[in-house]
């Protein structure tokens, strides 16, 4: 007997291997363009779908784009993050909501540590310096940064990438404080990191690393207030999702040197226009949200992300499912 193949909308080329897995097991659809698909065009691909794999930095699955999808069995996000879906709509319509935990954990964690680095050393401005035919040789006040060894990291939200950061800040010499929902005593034993309220985590740390899930309950963790707390030489790095961050208080920080610097991956709006306040900021430096960037990172969440989507649409247990009460009977 012939049976049907689940029919799926994958919203990038993704790297291999995603897109030959899918396509072993579904009718597929892949949006070859360089630049996201439009949303009036996803909307009208979902009316018609089984499932879709997309980016969770691209593609929003909220209410009106579910409603357009009466079909739709599986949500499988090529990233850990899933707050681009409105997972509890997606539930109470039994669709499975998957994404790509653990494989790009310690890359993310590289990445947080790389702009770190790169905020406290000024390499950014050094590098600029060179490149514009400035350097005249060298003097004991050029581009002296902040010391990195010895100094205290606050992270905000121990999850698997902020485990991973503080492993990292343990090699550096760093004292490593974190703020949690609850203390993980495991985790201290790991890294050494000492659990703290946020208040003391902003008021003690020299570099304050965001690594915590975008929530309602997170959403302007980070504001005025906060950096009120932090000290003067303080740099804050943000690898997790920008509107974590209050932009107008970011701003205002930066620009009035209530802190001294800030090194982010992620920003609020995504992407950033060449014209925004932001960029006029020099002790600013930004990246275009790369933290997973790496050919070997991207494709095992590409692989992972597919091996969800057709678990999911197979009526197998995926892999990793943000949901699992769908499965039940
Ligand atoms: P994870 O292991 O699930 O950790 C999630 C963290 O968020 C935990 O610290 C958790 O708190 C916290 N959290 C979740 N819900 C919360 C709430 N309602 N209130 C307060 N804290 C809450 O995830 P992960 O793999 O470390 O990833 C963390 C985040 O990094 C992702 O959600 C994603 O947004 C971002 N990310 C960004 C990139 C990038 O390219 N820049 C790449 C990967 C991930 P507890 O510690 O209290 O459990």
């Amino acid at each position: 007997m012939h049976v049907k193949k689940p029919k799926v909308f994958l919203s990038w080329r993704f790297p291999d291997p995603g897109p030959q897995l899918v396509m072993e097991h579904c009718e597929t659809q892949v949006w070859e363009g360089q630049a996201p698909i439009e949303r009036t065009q996803f909307l009208s691909v979902l009316a018609d779908v089984d499932g879709v794999l997309v980016s969770n930095a691209t593609e929003q699955l909220d209410r009106e784009a579910i409603d357009a999808a009466p079909r739709l069995r599986c949500i499988s996000n090529f990233g850990v993050g899933y707050d681009n879906v409105d997972v509890p709509y997606a539930t109470s319509r039994r669709i499975a909501v998957c994404n790509t935990p653990g494989v790009l954990t310690e890359t993310t964690a590289d990445h947080a540590f790389a702009l770190l680095l790169a905020a406290a050393r000024r390499i950014p401005e050094g590098i600029i310096h060179v490149k514009e035919d400035r350097w005249r040789g060298w003097n004991p006040w050029l581009l002296v940064g902040r010391e990195v060894n010895g100094a205290t990291l606050g992270i905000v939200g121990l999850g698997a990438i902020g485990t991973a950061v503080a492993r990292r800040a343990r090699g550096f010499g760093m004292s490593v404080l974190y703020w949690s929902r609850a203390p993980k005593p495991h985790e201290e034993s790991e890294t050494g990191a000492v659990y703290s309220s946020l208040q003391f985590l902003l008021q003690s740390s020299d570099f304050v690393c965001i690594t915590v899930a975008l929530t309602p309950e997170t959403r302007g963790l980070i504001g005025a207030r906060e950096f009120a707390l932090m000290k003067p030489a303080a740099i804050l790095v943000n690898v997790a999702r920008g509107p974590i961050v209050d932009r107008s208080a970011l701003y205002d920080a930066l620009h009035d040197g209530t802190i001294s610097g800030a090194a982010l991956d992620v920003t609020d709006p995504e992407p950033l226009r060449g014209t925004d306040l932001l960029l006029t900021l020099p002790n600013l430096l930004i990246v275009p949200h790369t933290g997973s960037a790496t050919d070997r990172t991207r494709s095992r969440m590409s692989e992972l992300a597919a091996r969800n989507l057709t678990a999911a649409l197979c009526g197998e247990r995926p892999l990793h499912i943000v949901n699992p009460e769908v499965l039940q009977n």
